[in-house]
């Protein structure tokens, strides 16, 4: 999450997604996530990750009820999702990319146009 920001503090970030993610997200609400982290850096950096510890940020993207996750995948049954209803309702965004570019807006952005060809077709 620190990835490319100018700042002249010490950010240390952790972002996990898919199964890795679950072990963290069976954790229960943001701060039983946080424990179970310190506690892991506690245990790799011998207690000094509490010790020196200032402020963090939980986002788990799971518990936003109308996101409930992070990224869709290629695994991810798009070609079936994607799929009009009665040819009337047609469907796009990250998810329902049925050439399997999905996880980012380049490939959200595709879906948009190939909703509005399958329209015109
Ligand atoms: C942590 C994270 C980092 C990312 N970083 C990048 C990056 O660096 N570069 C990149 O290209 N992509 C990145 N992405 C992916 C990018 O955010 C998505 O690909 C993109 O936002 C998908 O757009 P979308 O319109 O399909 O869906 P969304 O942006 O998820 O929009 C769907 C909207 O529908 C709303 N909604 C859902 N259900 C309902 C309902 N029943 N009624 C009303 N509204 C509803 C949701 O609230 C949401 O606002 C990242 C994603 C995450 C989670």
């Amino acid at each position: 999450m620190s990835l490319g920001k100018r700042s002249d503090r010490y950010v240390l970030g952790l972002f996990a997604h898919g199964d890795p993610a679950d072990r963290y997200i069976d954790q229960g609400d943001d701060e039983a996530i946080f424990r179970y982290v310190i506690d892991e850096l506690d245990e790799v950096f011998d207690g000094a990750a509490s010790t020196h510890h200032i402020q963090h940020v939980v986002q788990n993207w799971t518990a936003e009820p109308f996101i409930r996750g992070s990224y869709s995948t290629r695994r991810a049954s798009a070609k079936k999702m994607s799929a009009p209803l009665g040819d009337r309702v047609f469907f796009a965004g990250e998810a329902m990319n049925p050439t399997g570019r999905t996880i980012a807006v380049h490939g959200t952005s595709e879906t948009a146009y190939l909703a509005v060809e399958a329209m015109l077709s």
